[in-house]
């Protein structure tokens, strides 16, 4: 399960790199364990603000400062969103569709003229879901994990 990192740093998400990276600081320095027992001290408990831990900031940097790793991501959470609308129209074996080696990409046609594509990296991530590349239905691709890892551990 992927975490929201928007939420996490409390950003829009079309929020630009430089929003993102000074979002990031100013957490980063408020959520600092020296930080935080200042504020414990200085502030009373009703306006003390919820801490978030350094852990998922940094985390949520790391995706989103690059920007073809921010795009994936973006993919991603969507299809993670989808998924728990549970807005998905069929359901497709990765066995069943075409894989190509070269480009690590698998395929398989839509009954419109366009088609499902997922890459080996995104299978990897743990991404199931697919949005056509033409019309707007949603199919959930099944398939066993070799390597049965947490990517968010
Ligand atoms: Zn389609």
């Amino acid at each position: 399960m992927l975490k929201d990192y928007y939420a996490i740093l409390g950003i829009s998400e079309d929020a630009t790199l430089t929003e993102i990276k000074q979002q990031y600081q100013k957490l980063l320095l408020i959520n600092h364990p020296d930080k935080q027992q200042q504020n414990q001290s200085q502030m009373t408990s009703s306006s003390t603000p919820t801490l978030i831990p350094l852990q998922d900031i940094k985390e949520a940097w790391e995706y989103l400062r690059l920007p073809a790793q921010r795009a994936f991501y973006d993919s991603s959470l969507k299809a993670m969103r989808l998924r728990a609308n549970g807005q998905v129209n069929d359901d497709i074996d990765l066995d069943d569709m075409d894989f190509d080696e070269e480009t690590g990409i698998y395929s398989s046609p839509c009954r419109c003229s366009g088609e499902y594509v997922i890459t080996e990296d995104e299978l990897e991530l743990g991404v199931d879901i697919v949005v056509c590349s033409t019309c707007s239905l949603i199919v959930r691709i099944h398939y066993e994990i070799a390597d049965d890892q947490d990517y968010a551990n």
